[in-house]
């Protein structure tokens, strides 16, 4: 670090940021972690966020002034850009558009072509920014493979750049699974050359997030049990060898959660606010959502809860398994999802046979998940494998109980009833199958009934310090220490 340099730079890359764009998670760490940073350590740092102008974030039409036009040359390719600036909590937000960011898409296509073309350029665009506003920086943190591209040009395209010179990178994993695989013909046309690390497989070396991976001074996974996870061959995605060599630069950072924008005090879209000191309150979001699903309004009677992209790695199968086996015992079920058709099918399919005690919203929608979380009485995590998960902090944050695997962040983030009751949060299984999350969701269904325990594992939860300032300040060490 240049000792003269005063505040540490860093540029934060990221697909998303919260309340721009988000799909999942990490659309909650794009907006709250840089906040958290700057809101805290403004002597520190001065940390700005760089993302995609989405379609979505136009149609939000946020407060921006336009900086100006640039372009670079991208192997045979010129590619202009528009850039503009906004703001999240006091953040700078740098929005890029290009000819494959501008058009009227999702925030991710499911195109491989299509998100190589808008991410590989993007990965470059943002590099490009910096030279256009001329702002030097110390750290650049990428975030999974829309953005470790740049960390690679960082060490290739621009490493005898002297603009570029010096700057250290952090790259976090949010997803591992999720790599880049497909984006090799955007990348060619692009201009990118494959990884030399003779570490990385072979199939590695050229897709995007292990070429991130291989060119970042730090790896930085979203919990701690994240970070010993992917280095064995259950998780480690084929990168398991190459993260055990270099264990030295992956560490765990759990995420936090924006505890002023996940308050069930305050939250103006739940019918009644709460706390723990007035818990009470609590059980008239759950009447109101009984009512409105035309479920039996009865606080005896548990609401189960989910909100959840629909894929494999979610675990749901296993809900629309475990449901139908345990009718003989009083639940009612609530779904918010949306994501793999035949997953929404299912969905839709245990709602119609179950109309009395299952409702299913197959879309994303905000405002409905933050009903849910405030009105249910059990959350359902049964995830393969879990990075971090954020749902199951929101969860507890309203007082929703999860019944979760055992695995990455969750373990990171819930007391288990079954290890200590007296500090409990929630609910944690080993066995991932179907007869795992029966026994969980048997154990807990009896829990429920001692209102006395049940009360207090809620208070544990609520209570339960999820505020990002803790992990910012993880954050803060790491760029220090490069
Ligand atoms: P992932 O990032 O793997 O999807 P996380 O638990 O880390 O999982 O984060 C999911 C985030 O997305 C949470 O903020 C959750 O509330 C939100 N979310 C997921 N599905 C929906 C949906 N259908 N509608 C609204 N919000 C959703």
């Amino acid at each position: 670090m240049n000792e003269n340099s005063g505040k540490i730079k860093v540029l934060f890359a990221s697909a998303e940021a919260a309340p721009f764009a988000k799909v999942g998670g990490l659309g909650d760490v794009g907006g709250a972690l840089p906040a958290s940073l700057m809101g805290n350590f403004s002597d520190e740092i001065d940390i700005r966020t760089i993302m995609p102008f989405h379609a979505v974030i136009k149609a939000k039409n946020p407060p921006r002034k336009k900086i100006g036009n640039f372009s670079f040359q991208a192997h045979t390719q010129q590619i202009d850009c528009e850039l503009f600036i906004s703001d999240i909590d006091g953040v700078p937000v740098y929005l890029i558009d290009n000819p494959y960011i501008n058009h009227d898409s999702p925030i991710y296509h499911g195109d491989w072509q299509l998100d190589g073309m808008k991410y590989v350029s993007f990965s470059r665009a943002l590099l490009e920014a910096l030279r256009y506003l001329d702002w030097k920086i110390d750290i650049l943190h990428a975030n999974d493979w829309h953005t470790a591209l740049a960390v690679h040009a960082l060490a290739t395209t621009y490493k005898e750049d002297p603009f570029f010179a010096g700057i250290k990178t952090v790259l976090s994993i949010h997803n591992l699974p999720y790599n880049g695989w497909g984006s090799q013909e955007a990348m060619s046309q692009l201009g990118f050359t494959a990884s030399q690390d003779p570490d990385l497989p072979d199939w590695a070396k050229y897709t995007p997030l292990p070429m991130g991976i291989a060119a970042a001074q730090k790896i930085i996974a979203v919990s701690p049990g994240y970070s010993r996870e992917i280095l064995t061959p259950e998780y480690g995605c084929g990168m398991e060898n190459y993260f055990q060599k270099h264990a030295d630069k992956v560490i765990g950072i759990l995420n936090g959660i924006d505890e002023d924008r996940w308050n069930p005090a305050e939250d103006e879209t739940i019918s009644h606010n709460f706390s723990v000191e007035q818990l009470s309150e609590r059980i008239q979001n759950k009447f109101d959502l009984q009512k409105a699903l035309g479920f039996d309004v009865d606080e005896n009677v548990p609401l189960l809860t989910i909100v959840t992209r629909l894929s494999e790695q979610k675990g749901v199968p296993s809900i629309f398994d475990a449901l139908p086996q345990l009718l003989d015992r009083k639940w009612q079920f609530a779904l918010l999802g949306s994501g793999d058709p035949g997953l929404e099918a299912r969905a839709r399919t245990l709602a119609e046979n179950h109309p009395e005690r299952v409702a299913c919203f197959v879309q994303y929608d905000d405002l409905i998940s933050r009903v849910l979380y405030a009105s249910g009485d059990i959350f359902l995590m049964p995830s393969l494998y879990e990075p971090c998960g954020l749902s199951q902090m929101f969860a507890m944050r309203y007082g929703n109980l999860p019944v979760a695997t055992a695995t990455g962040g969750l373990i990171d983030s819930i007391s288990d009833y079954s290890a200590d009751p007296e500090i409990a949060t929630g609910f944690l299984y080993a066995d991932k199958s179907t007869a795992g999350l029966i026994k969980s969701l048997n154990l807990a269904l009896d829990v429920f009934e001692q209102k006395e325990t049940w009360q207090a594992m809620q208070k544990n939860a609520m209570t339960r310090d999820f505020c990002w300032k803790t992990s910012a300040n993880k954050y803060l060490d790491v760029y220090k220490s490069l």
